[in-house]
This record gives C-alpha cells, structure tokens and sequence, in this order.
C-alpha cells in the first residue's frame, strides 16, 4: 500500500501519553485524508508501553510497531522510525505531546508547496526549568558558532521531511547521532514553522542533564573539529608564552634581580599546563572513542519485534 505520511514517535516509559497521542495524530492525519502508518518504537520502556503499543496496534491498522531489545536512546530509536517508514514525507515527534499534533497540517502545506525539509520552531516554552530553557538556548548558540552546518537556533527533532532527504539521513549510519545536525546537513530546501511548546502531558522528562551533555558533545564532535582545534591554540599560546619568558628569566638571572623567588610560578605554571595537557587528552579521546565504535560496526539497534508487513 502506498503510504503518503509516516510519523514516528520514540517511545520510552510514557504509557499515559500514549492513548493522547494516538487519539491526536489520527484526528489530524484523517483530517488530511491521505494514507498514513505511526510508527511508535518502544525504546526499551519498562512501564507496560511495549503492552499497549502491542494493543493500539491490533486494533488499528495504521499503527506499526518497533520494538527494541532494550533501551538504546532518543535518536536511535527515531532512526529505527526512519528506516521503518515508507511514506513520501515523514514526520518525528515526541510522544509526550510537547510537540503538538495539529501542527502536522501546517508542515503538510508547506511540503506540498515543495519545501523538503519542514522543521519546527520553538518560539516559546511551557513547563520548562529555566535551568533546561537556559542550558538549551547556550546549546544551540554554542552548536550554531562553532560547527559547519548551520543548524537552526530552537529546533528540536519535531519536522517533517520527504523521503528524498530520509533516504539520505538512511545512508548516514553513524552511531553518535545528532538527527537535526543531520538533517540540516544534507541540504535541500528547508523552512521553519512556529510553534509554541507545550508542557509534558505526563511523567517525567526521560532526558536526565546526563543524556542532554552526551547529545551535546554528540552535536559537536558530530559536526566539528573546533575542540581538537582548541587544544592546538592553548599548545600555541603557552609555547609563545614560553619563548618569550626564557630570556626575560635569563635577564632576571644575570642582572641579580630576585623577581622569581619561590616555587608558586613554577607550581601554578605546572598545574596550568598539566590541566590543559590532560583536557586536550580527554578531547582525543572523546573523537578515538568514537572511532572505534565506528570500527566495531556494530548494528545501530537491535528489534525484538518489527512490524508484521
Ligand atoms: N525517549 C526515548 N528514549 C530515551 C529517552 C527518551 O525514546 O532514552 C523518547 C521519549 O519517550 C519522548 C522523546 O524521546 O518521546 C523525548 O524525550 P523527553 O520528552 O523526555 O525529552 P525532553 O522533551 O524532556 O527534552
Ligand atoms: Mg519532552
């Protein structure tokens, strides 16, 4: 059957939103009157998901589900989605109805007027620390400055995109995923709508500040050199410091001015540059780690369960 839009929304623990979000994305997509799946992978939840998915999906034809062995996170569970999905245009939400529905209608008009990738803009927020609105606001300044990819400022993953631009996002099997990242990477025409986000419906952000720093650093060592780079201007900086204090020392030295008494220059001189010694280290080893689980080439996920078809 051919399928017009395929949503996907990863799951994990949101056993209240489910129903919601079954209720909502089926109004909106019969609204539109074109043939269309859900496709809800459960990323490992532990709170009966995986059972309801499994009952919304017997009795509604539109439902595929995706079931994970166990929990492999947000963008893995969204890739999964993607290559799962068949439609001529694809939309990402959260199951936790932050991302509204209805906005499906807007992203539809302005795939049909030919934009390719329609992502959506969080132009206010609702129900959000100022600690996450404050950290999420430096995160995409920060992505913005110092990666190639201009991604846009206050999009999360909520957007639709045609299957030309899924089926390159398909190719690129990289295991430290940064979906938005990727989907701005690959060009083609795009175009923001505005959208204010709501509050969670139910339970709890399954976004702990651990699993934001990781998809922080995913960002960018995912789309720029810059840490690595920043480890060879503090090499400069302290060799030039260097080669300009070994003949003020000498002078000192030689004409008896006992300016350098002690050993706090030298101690503070020491730790400074064993700290930025070791930071650079820790910078390699964020992109060498990477590299070998590139090498391992394990699979991205594994499924328990695929949808039947
Ligand atoms: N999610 C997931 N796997 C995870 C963490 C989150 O599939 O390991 C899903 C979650 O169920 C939700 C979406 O990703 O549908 C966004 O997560 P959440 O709403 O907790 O993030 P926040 O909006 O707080 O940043
Ligand atoms: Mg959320």
């Amino acid at each position: 059957m051919k399928i017009t839009y395929s949503i996907i929304a990863p799951i994990f623990n949101e056993k209240e939103n489910l129903p919601v979000l079954h209720r909502r994305v089926t109004e909106v997509l019969n609204s539109i009157g074109e043939p269309w799946e859900l496709i809800l992978v459960d990323d490992g939840s532990t709170d009966g998901s995986t059972g309801i998915i499994r009952e919304l999906a017997k009795q509604d034809q539109h439902i595929r589900p995706v079931i994970f062995a166990r929990n492999f996170g947000h963008q893995v569970a969204v890739t999964a989605g993607l290559d799962y999905s068949r439609g001529d245009a694809v939309v990402i939400i959260d199951a936790d109805l932050q991302d509204p529905p209805e906005l499906i209608l807007e992203m539809a008009k302005k795939w049909k007027e030919g934009n390719e990738v329609v992502f959506a803009v969080r132009a206010e927020r609702e129900g959000e620390s100022w600690f996450k609105l404050w950290t999420a606001s430096l995160f995409y300044r920060i992505i913005y400055r110092i990666t190639d990819v201009k991604i846009p400022l206050d999009t999360g993953d909520f957007r639709l995109m045609d299957r030309k631009v899924v089926n390159v996002m398909n190719q690129m099997r990289e295991r430290h995923r940064f979906l938005r990242g990727m989907s701005a990477w690959v060009g083609f025409k795009q175009v923001g709508v505005e959208y204010k986000r709501a509050a969670r419906k139910a339970g709890e952000t399954k976004y702990p500040f651990r699993k934001m720093f990781r998809l922080a650093i995913n960002a960018v060592t995912g789309f720029s050199y810059f840490p690595l780079q920043v480890a060879t201007f503090f090499g400069f900086m302290s060799a030039s410091l260097a080669i300009i204090a070994i003949p003020v020392v000498a002078v000192l030295r030689l004409t008896n001015t006992h300016f350098f008494e002690g050993q706090t220059t030298t101690l503070v001189a020491v730790l400074f540059l064993g700290g930025v010694q070791l930071i650079s280290l820790g910078v390699l080893g964020e992109y060498i780690g990477r590299l070998y689980d590139e090498a391992k080439g394990r699979p991205l996920y594994i499924v328990r369960e695929a949808p039947e078809d």
